[in-house]
């Protein structure tokens, strides 16, 4: 191997076909290089970085379901199993139109490095197909969800890889799903985590994703002696994870001025507040509408087809999708003074976005860190089914704290620059990375 580049163009020409996937590993890969070149030559001699893009197993099956209309629809689904050396697989299953080989792919990869940085035990899975949610009957995603885990099932178990939701699977979802593998396999397993809480889910696990990013948003902040207090916020995504990182922001004192979804943004700049963000809650996961009603109702901005990154704000957190921000919004961003950007989502910045902002070397708090709040709350899920047992509210969410500080305190170990500033890409892809490599030469394989 001579170089980072020459690595890539391997990695490229093996798949061609999968722009997401070649985004993220390049990502990795160019921050490890150098630092694997001073202090890591054994896990270069070892192909670890060979390894690590290779999947341990990637299953694809057909989904067959009934419509209301009585016709038979047919989609693809995935599990990927990316990486079992520190535990279980483990990552969530997307349901959307846009779901590739690549997306996983490139999802799955990114879960073995925030698994890792965790502190728990937990591998790198991702999974889900290319079926869309929205606008369908709820016994329509009943019989979809049972469908996909009649072939699920038979891959996935407590002690083998664990799925949980991600884009288009929430509460419903996992619910569905749980059911029949429960009717399939005749027994009660943490098989899934993001379940019920009557039904061994885990307090804290809706939330966590959005609280655990603005746990996060708050240690890179008092690195430079602020707060996020009185900080003006935007937001993109009304999903689970915008919900509860507004949620978070607005119990802290931060002022959220912006939410979005697939058809636009609303700027409310007197702040969301817990009233209106109650609404927002109920319009999206009961009525399931769009958020342009937000603004009729409560007489804001609504902007059609945008996203919401020329809003001036102190801190930006994309909760939305894959590549949402891009060089020219990472510029806007710079120019308003931005100080902090923190990724809700898996990848929503491109390349250039996070180069730009890096040389800028404004607070970039990559998500395989900063959003790895849910991926451990479903650990502390699992713990709890484990022990057959419930954990309280404030357990739950002092651990998912403590975790998030971990998470914080390993990205500045391994990525102090020489100014003393913090590159948190780095030193979240180094911190990530060197469990996974250990146990990888531990193991063999
Ligand atoms: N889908 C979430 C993520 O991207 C959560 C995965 C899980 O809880 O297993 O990390």
């Amino acid at each position: 191997m001579t170089s980072a580049e020459a690595f890539m163009d391997r990695v490229r020409s093996r798949d061609p076909n999968e722009p997401e996937f070649h985004q993220a590993v390049a990502e990795v890969v160019e921050s490890l290089w150098p630092w694997l070149h001073r202090e890591g030559q054994r896990y270069l001699d070892a192909q670890i970085l060979e390894r690590l893009v290779e999947p341990e197993r990637v299953v694809s099956f057909r989904i067959a379901w009934v419509d209301d209309a009585g016709k038979i629809q047919v989609n693809r689904g995935y599990r990927i199993q990316m990486n079992g050396a520190i535990g279980p697989y483990k990552g969530g299953l997307r349901f959307h139109p846009t779901v590739t080989l690549s997306v996983l792919k490139f999802l799955a990869f990114e879960q073995v490095f925030k698994n890792s940085l965790t502190t728990l035990a937990m591998g790198g899975g991702k999974g889900g197909a290319d079926f869309d949610p929205k606008r369908k009957s709820d016994a329509e995603v009943m019989r979809f969800c049972q469908s996909f885990m009649t072939e699920l099932q038979r891959h996935i178990g407590p002690d083998t890889d664990v799925p949980a939701g991600d884009i288009g699977v929430g509460g419903r979802e996992i619910g569905y799903m749980f059911g029949q593998y429960r009717r399939l396999r005749h027994r009660f397993d943490g098989v899934l985590t993001g379940k019920g809480p009557e039904w061994g889910g885990s307090l804290i696990r809706p939330e966590a994703t959005g609280y655990g990013a603005i746990y996060f948003a708050q240690e890179m902040l008092a690195t430079q002696g602020q707060r996020i207090q009185d900080k003006t916020v935007i937001i993109s995504g009304s999903g689970n994870v915008a919900q509860f990182a507004a949620e978070k922001c607005i119990a802290l004192g931060a002022k959220v001025v912006t939410m979005s979804d697939s058809s636009g943004f609303i700027h409310d700049p007197a702040g969301i507040d817990s009233e209106k963000l109650a609404w927002i809650m109920e319009l999206k996961n009961v009525r399931r509408e769009r958020l342009k009603e937000y603004a009729e109702h409560f007489g804001v901005e609504y902007y059609p087809g945008q996203r919401p990154w020329a809003i001036p704000c102190h801190v930006a957190v994309p909760c939305a999708t894959q590549n949402e921000l891009d060089s020219d919004d990472a510029k806007q961003l710079l120019d308003n003074h931005c100080m902090c950007v923190v990724e809700g989502a898996n990848m929503p910045l491109t390349t250039k976005a996070v180069a730009q902002l890096q040389s800028h070397k404004i607070l970039f708090g990559p998500g395989k860190a900063a959003n790895a709040g849910g991926v451990a709350t479903s650990g502390l899920e699992m713990a709890q089914n484990s022990q057959r047992m419930y954990w309280s509210r404030e357990r739950v969410d002092g651990e998912l704290h403590t975790i998030m500080r971990k998470i914080h305190a390993a990205c500045c170990e391994h990525g102090q620059r020489p100014d003393g500033s913090i590159d948190y890409v780095a030193g979240a892809n180094i911190a990530g990375f060197i469990k996974v490599a250990n146990a990888m030469l531990a193991q063999g394989c």
